[in-house]
């Protein structure tokens, strides 16, 4: 197997959480965007809860809680990660308002009908798709919001390069009407649907990573493993370079509709 064809599951996790610790996001977004996906919420007051699933450092959840009210938990997988969320939360006093939480978005543990909004920029495919719409729904107030970014395809067909590389590496992926009615048969009316501008990909996931990726590779000089990640991250920059008109990330909102009795 060649180091291209290696996805990042086959990394060792914790170099993987070193080299994402040392950037701001760990997947494509910025702050426009997420003002702008919080645009089409209005349902949120001082008493509302929000979950905010793998969350990662928190780069956008800190810009969610700047501009929206309620309380936030931050989920993520890595105690690294849920540790930084906590320090940019009371850099910015925002403590009180907002607590990342170590926990797996396929084990979730909040009440029935709790929240008001769960956001996940970056982070269902961990749990795939259409399994997050319908498993995280419960824990939905009737009328409570989800949102979340999705990696999606613009068109019907693509060159077979990048389409067996995303097969390989999320084969959940499939295109924006077929994602958003997924939505609606999750039990959800689609709200909003919108691709991320270029600048998210290129200004702020990739650009970052390539200080970034100068430096681990000279604290990690001849250690293969890191190597192999990330000439594979520079493979994933490359190909979306050479393909971005095929693919993007899109912020898909719905709305839970009350169980429908037909
Ligand atoms: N939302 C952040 C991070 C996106 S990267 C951002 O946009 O910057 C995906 C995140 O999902 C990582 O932080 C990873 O640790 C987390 N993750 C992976 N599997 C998970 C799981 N089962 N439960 C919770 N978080 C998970």
């Amino acid at each position: 197997m060649s180091n291209e064809s290696q996805s990042i599951h086959d990394f060792d996790f914790d170099l993987i959480c070193e080299y994402f610790s040392s950037i701001e996001r760990q997947g494509p977004g910025s702050p426009e965007v997420t003002r702008k996906a919080l645009s089409f919420i209005d349902n949120l007051t001082d008493e509302s809860r929000i979950a905010d699933l793998g969350c990662g450092t928190g780069g956008h959840t800190m810009v969610m809680a700047q501009h929206a009210p309620g309380q936030i938990t931050g989920i993520d997988l890595f105690p690294r990660f849920i540790e930084l969320f906590n320090a940019n939360a009371a850099r910015l006093n925002l403590q009180d308002r907002v607590k990342g939480v170590v926990g797996s978005m396929d084990n979730l543990t909040f009440q029935a009908e709790e929240l008001d909004l769960i956001w996940s920029e970056g982070a269902i495919y961990n749990i795939g798709y259409e399994r997050g719409l319908k498993e995280w729904r419960k824990f939905l107030k009737p009328g409570g919001y989800i949102a979340v970014t999705e990696a999606s395809w613009f068109t019907k067909d693509r060159p077979k390069e990048i389409e067996e590389f995303w097969m390989d590496a999320y084969p959940g992926m499939d295109t924006i009407p077929n994602k958003v009615a997924q939505l609606q048969e999750s039990g959800y009316v689609p709200v909003a649907s919108f691709i991320l501008p270029e600048s998210c990909w290129t200004d702020h996931f990739y650009k970052p990573q390539r200080e970034a990726q100068e430096h681990f590779l000279k604290k990690y000089a001849g250690n293969k493993t890191a190597e192999a990640f990330i000439a594979s991250e520079q493979h994933e920059a490359q190909l979306y370079e050479k393909y971005k008109a095929y693919y993007g990330y899109v912020f898909y909102i719905g709305r839970k509709i009350s169980d429908l009795k037909i």
